[in-house]
């Protein structure tokens, strides 16, 4: 099999020739381009893949985010038309498990994706074969609530990071130093990026920022204002502000050096929570909480769904029992993974929150 970091388009001989000519790039256009070349041409997800999501452990969980969504729509009233929307949906797995629970509960939403990877866009069409596609949110119907999703998405986006240096302030580049890419500060003074309280921080300190986290939270958050609905953002992250990278970098289920294989690894970043509420308040949206991936799944009743599937199944209850335990095990997915749940300000609260 031909190594595709050896071939001549490889994304690592493209950033090369830029960096060689123009100088270091940001974080955000190295992060942003080997991504977008990740997800392009192939299906990163599943034991035989780089890595795994909760809905590709088990439907429990797909079936309880349906379940949630159709209890807040009955409570705010069923309105229709309702639109189901979910941001970078893997394989369609969640939304296929989640629209299976709803519908016992007469929720049949419209279904919307947005996607950017045209190899996963086949395999959803395959799954869901009633979606429609987007590019991003802007051509979602204006008209109906919308119930929005968006599980493993946000800590894709491309990050900016500032590093505290001995002159002040500097935004982190990315160079290239005999092939190898290298982070670096720039030289251009950043200091006025940088909140009054952590001016004088320590030399080598780090601020993360997410752009494209805070601008789909801003979107979200008015569209919600304005048609109603509500939506849940799980990720890995935090919900306090903290400093540090956490840039990440995953490859056949195994940490990697972020600057080793631009496009061939899955680059992440964890999620700052703390930083979306403000975002999605400054436009009149309602923050229902951000809570532990554990806590939220036990309280939508996770060990019951756990023990119904093993006594109609019980030659899988081993498997099954293994699967709640690495979506809610504290030293698993459970305390790592938080769930953020927004709402429009006339909808009712969620639950879990
Ligand atoms: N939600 C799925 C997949 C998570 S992987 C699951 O839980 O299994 C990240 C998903 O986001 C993929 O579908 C990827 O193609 C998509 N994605 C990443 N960046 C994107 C972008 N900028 N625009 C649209 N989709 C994106």
């Amino acid at each position: 099999m031909s190594d595709p970091s050896k071939s001549a388009d490889a994304l690592s001989a493209i950033f090369e020739r830029l960096i060689a000519t123009h100088g270091p790039i940001t974080l955000t256009h190295y992060m942003g381009e080997s991504n977008t070349r990740y997800y392009g041409d192939r299906d990163p997800l599943g034991e035989g893949g780089d890595f795994i999501t909760a809905p590709e452990i088990s439907q429990m969980f797909g079936e309880l985010i349906g379940l949630w969504l159709a209890d807040i729509w009955i409570r705010a009233g069923r309105e229709e038309p309702i639109h189901f929307v979910e941001l970078g949906p893997g394989r369609g797995t969640l939304a296929r498990d989640a629209l299976r629970a709803a519908k016992r509960y007469g929720l049949e939403p419209k279904v919307h994706f947005v996607e950017s990877s045209t190899a996963l866009k086949d395999i959803q069409l395959a799954t869901v074969p009633q979606a429609q596609w987007h590019h991003d949110l802007s051509t979602v119907s204006l008209y109906g609530p919308l119930l929005i999703v968006a599980n493993e998405f946000l800590d894709a986006l491309p990050i900016r990071q500032l590093v505290m240096t001995e002159a002040g302030w500097r935004e982190r580049l990315v160079g290239c130093r005999d092939s190898q890419f290298i982070p670096l500060a720039g030289d251009k003074p950043m200091d006025a990026a940088v909140p009054e309280a952590m001016r004088e921080a320590q030399v080598g300190t780090i601020l993360e920022t997410c752009p494209g986290a805070a601008a789909t939270a801003y979107e979200i958050a008015g569209r919600l204002v304005d048609q109603g609905g509500a939506a849940l953002l799980i990720d890995y992250g935090h919900d306090e502000a903290h400093t540090g990278s956490t840039l990440q970098a995953v490859r056949s289920h195994r940490r990697v050096d972020p600057f080793a294989m631009p496009g061939e690894a899955d680059l992440t970043a964890h999620v700052d929570f703390s930083a979306l509420v403000p975002i999605a308040e400054s436009r009149g949206c309602r923050w229902l909480g951000t809570v532990n991936q554990g806590r939220w799944l036990r309280e939508l009743g996770i060990e019951t769904r756990a023990e119904s599937l093993s006594a109609f199944a019980p030659e899988h209850a081993k498997a099954i029992q293994a699967a709640k335990d690495r979506l809610i095990g504290e030293g698993q997915m459970g305390a790592l993974f938080k769930v953020m749940g927004l709402a429009a300000p006339h909808w009712p609260e969620g639950v879990g929150f």
